[in-house]
C-alpha cells in the first residue's frame, strides 16, 4: 500500500529490510550496538563485521561507552548492504501499566527521521520496531509508528517512508491503521 503525504511517500510492504536499496535502512538494536537477534542480527549478518567495528566506535566515542538510551538514534555506513546508511535506535521493551512506552517508541521514529534528514537522506526503511523480542502490541506500535511517520511528512519535504513488515499479519495490522488514518 503506497499513499501521498504533502508530496512525500508512505508505503506499507511485506518483505527483508536488508534487501532494501533506500538510502538508509533502520536497526531496531538493543543499547549495546554490539547486534544481538531478530532484524539486528540479519542487518550484522548482512552488512559485514565493519558494522559492528563502527557501532564499537560509536559506543567509545559518541557514547563514552555508555548504552544508547531508549528511543534515540545513530547513523553508520551501510557496507555490505544495498542502503548507504543503518540508523541504529532502540525501542521500548514492552511492559504492561507504564506510560511513557508510546512516547519511547515515537522517539525512535521521529529521531531516526530527523537524523535521516540531517543526512540528506530522502528514502528510509524502518521495521516494526520493539514488536519482536521486545513484546510490544503490534497493534499499539503500528498506530504509534505511522501517526509519528504522518505527522514528519507532514511537516518536512522528505522523500520517501517504506514499513517493511516481515509477516503478512504484520502487514495486515499496519494497513488497517493506514486506511484508518486516510478516512
Ligand atoms: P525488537 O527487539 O525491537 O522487538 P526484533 O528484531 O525482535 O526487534 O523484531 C522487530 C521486528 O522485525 C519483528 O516484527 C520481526 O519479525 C521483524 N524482523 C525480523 N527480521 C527482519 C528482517 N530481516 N526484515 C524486516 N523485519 C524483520
Amino acid at each position: 500500500m503506497k499513499t501521498d503525504k504533502n508530496g512525500n511517500i508512505l508505503e506499507l510492504m511485506t518483505g527483508d529490510i536488508t534487501k532494501q536499496r533506500t538510502d538508509a535502512i533502520v536497526n531496531a538494536a538493543n543499547g549495546s550496538l554490539l547486534g544481538g537477534g531478530g532484524v539486528d542480527g540479519a542487518i550484522h549478518r548482512a552488512a559485514g563485521k565493519e558494522l559492528l567495528t563502527e557501532c564499537k566506535q560509536i559506543r567509545e566515542e559518541q557514547l563514552k561507552d555508555e548504552k544508547l538510551p531508549t528511543g534515540e538514534a545513530v547513523i553508520t555506513s551501510g557496507y555490505n548492504l544495498p542502503a548507504k546508511y543503518v540508523i541504529h535506535t532502540v525501542g521500548p521493551v514492552w511492559k504492561e501499566h507504564h506510560d511513557n512506552q508510546e512516547y519511547l517508541l515515537a522517539n525512535c521514529y521521529q529521531n531516526s527521521l530527523e537524523l535521516a534528514m540531517q543526512q540528506g537522506v530522502s528514502s528510509i526503511a524502518f521495521p516494526s520496531i520493539s514488536t519482536g523480542v521486545y513484546r510490544f502490541p503490534v497493534s499499539l506500535a503500528a498506530k504509534t509508528a505511522l501517526k509519528t511517520i504522518i505527522e514528519f511528512l507532514k511537516s518536512y519535504n522528505f522523500g520517501s517512508v517504506v514499513m517493511v513488515l516481515f509477516s503478512e499479519q504484520d502487514y495486515a495490522t499496519y494497513e488497517a491503521v493506514l486506511k484508518e488514518k486516510a478516512e
